[in-house]
């Protein structure tokens, strides 16, 4: 069996995900006939607030919590504003916030609009690895530190920071831990009571649900000061809920529960098959970031003396679709903030793509993807570097 022409094969599941059909056949009824707002009294609304209450306890199933532990954002981003500011009003003695040379542009963004408002921040180096020192962090930490934000697993290289330490360094401590887990969520056992995490993460549209809605994970005993106030999600999210997409992400959530295991084998196998014949058939070709302590779906992988942009332009023009460093608005391309901090070279991170895999990847795909590859990268390595290169983007 081989792909059908002008078929996609989507390797860039940690960008987004498809939506999975039964997902969106969940959500139908409640962007037709099922239109009440879960804050009424009468039968229309009791039934809209059933079916949050059922997302709810679905995604609590997931994290192994509370229902109570859960309320519903707009997305990822938001939940990790949320949890961030939230400890900043909760304390606003404290005045220091640790986190990551890694995290996503969600978590950078803010810390640096807070460090422009007077807060302090901490950015925890990485190795070559993409790894924190664990030493450097319960050094960093202070009496004023208000919280620690830190990835489960990083977007681009899928490396996994050693969350269950992070969180028992800080409950040592006595100081709040934030974990963006969106990467992680759907991929890994994410069970963040168990841990003592504090505050949790996640984004729908990583787990094949539509865009547009994520949830946050609060500890029960944790204090919360809400970004919107209003009255909905117990006062702690204000804003009538978004219901279809509630209840997308509540099967999007029991979907995940139910092939965690199963298809992390699969995914990690179609994914190391892929890393080894791509390695194997070019030249001088390394994958970036810690191998061992991984998400299963990713390989980052550098190509020397290829330029990431070009090579995006041509892949896709060939069916696939992966990811280079970080699209900006302007969908160009700056090289990679994280690959920079684990120490790879200006020109080292501009070679450098990213290859995630998903649930619906198949096998058939993944020999297509390594011919496309390989293909490419020999193209582009044939060229002379004064050619310049082989497309301009539009
Ligand atoms: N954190 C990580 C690690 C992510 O990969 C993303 C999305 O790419 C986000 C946060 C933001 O999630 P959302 O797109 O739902 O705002």
């Amino acid at each position: 069996m081989s792909t059908q022409p002008g078929e996609i094969i989507y390797l860039d599941n940690n960008a987004t995900t498809q939506v999975d059909s039964r997902v969106l056949a969940e959500m139908m009824p409640w962007l037709t006939e099922q239109y009440g707002n879960p804050s009424s009294v009468y039968r229309l609304g009791r039934l809209a607030l059933d079916a949050v209450e059922r997302a709810r306890a679905q995604v609590a199933s997931l994290l192994k919590c509370q229902p109570e532990e859960i309320i519903f954002t707009s997305c990822g981003t938001e939940s990790i504003n949320s949890a961030i500011l939230s400890a900043c009003m909760a304390d606003p003695d404290k005045r220091h916030i640790i986190t990551s040379s890694v995290e996503h542009s969600a978590t950078v963004k803010l810390c640096e609009n807070l460090a422009r408002r007077g807060m302090e921040i901490t950015w925890l180096p990485v190795n070559n690895l993409g790894q924190i020192d664990l030493e450097r962090l319960k050094e960093t930490i202070r009496p004023d530190t208000a919280i620690v934000s830190l990835l489960w697993a990083n977007n681009e290289t899928g490396v996994l920071f050693p969350v269950q330490e992070i969180a028992r360094i800080c409950n040592e401590k006595n100081v709040l831990f934030h974990c963006d887990a969106v990467q992680a969520v759907g991929k890994l056992e994410v069970h963040p009571s168990n841990l003592g995490i504090h505050y949790l993460s996640l984004s729908g549209h990583k787990l094949h649900c539509p865009k547009g809605v994520g949830a946050l994970y609060i500890g029960k005993r944790v204090r919360f000061k809400p970004l919107l106030c209003g009255s909905q999600e117990s006062c702690r999210r204000a804003g009538t809920q978004n219901v279809a997409s509630i209840v997308g992400l509540g099967k999007a959530a029991e979907l995940a529960a139910q092939c965690l295991v199963e298809e992390g084998v699969r995914v990690r196998k179609l994914r190391d098959f892929f890393e080894q014949a791509v390695t194997q058939a070019l030249s001088g070709v390394k994958v970036n970031g810690d191998q061992l302590q991984r998400l299963p779906n990713t390989s980052n992988i550098c190509f020397p003396s290829i330029e990431s942009e070009t090579a995006l332009l041509l892949l896709d023009n060939s069916g696939l679709c992966c990811s280079a460093g970080s699209a900006c608005a302007s969908g160009s391309i700056h090289p990679s903030h994280v690959l920079r901090a684990m120490g790879l070279s200006h020109e080292r991170a501009r070679s450098s793509l990213r290859f995630s895999f998903g649930r619906l990847n198949t096998e058939t795909q993944i020999q297509r993807a390594i011919d496309i590859v390989v293909t490419t990268i020999r193209k582009l390595n044939q060229r002379s570097p004064q050619m310049g290169p082989v497309l301009t983007a539009a």
